[in-house]
């Protein structure tokens, strides 16, 4: 997606938009992000002598998945934008492409450990029940190294 710039050759001049973008999903690291609503956007744009700098809001509504129990939850975002476009780098100084940052910026918001959330109990290792929704009947051993030493010692005497 492309704004049109051609009304914005002043240099000093600026002008607001406001737009609504359908997207693509994202693929990032492995993960799918999928992007639920039309990306809504306001921005400001001002035109300097080398650059267009791009100030505004971003908001949008992803479906991550949650990193404990494997399920999608939707995640809506709002990210304050702020680019620093450089004419040299731009094919045309008409129209800036919009689409870089729009990704450059959901990506960086992205949570390192996405979680559907705070609370989440994740899935059985041994069967893999979603715990969040049903608890399962397995026995699930956490065995400290410093008990498994003091069970062994149990164990021993009771053989004897
Ligand atoms: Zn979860
Ligand atoms: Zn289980």
């Amino acid at each position: 997606m492309y704004i049109n710039l051609s009304d914005l050759k002043e240099i000093g001049g600026s002008k607001q938009v406001s737009l609504e973008l359908e997207f693509h999903d994202l693929e990032f690291a492995n993960r799918e992000i999928e992007i639920e609503e039309p990306i809504k956007l306001d921005l400001e744009i001002f035109n300097t002598s080398d650059s267009f700098v791009v100030n505004g809001k971003l908001q949008a509504e992803l479906i991550l998945s949650c990193s404990r129990c494997l399920q999608k939850y939707s995640s809506p975002v709002e990210l304050d934008i702020s680019e620093d476009v450089l004419k040299s780098e731009m094919e045309d100084e008409e129209e800036l492409y919009l689409d870089e940052i729009v990704v450059d910026n959901i990506i960086l918001s992205l949570p390192m450990k996405p979680l559907c959330s705070e609370d989440c109990k994740g899935i059985c290792p041994e069967c893999g029940q979603n715990l969040n929704e049903e608890e399962c009947d397995c026995e699930v051993e956490v065995v400290d190294p410093r008990l498994a030493k003091l069970k062994d010692f149990y164990n021993e005497s009771e053989d004897k």
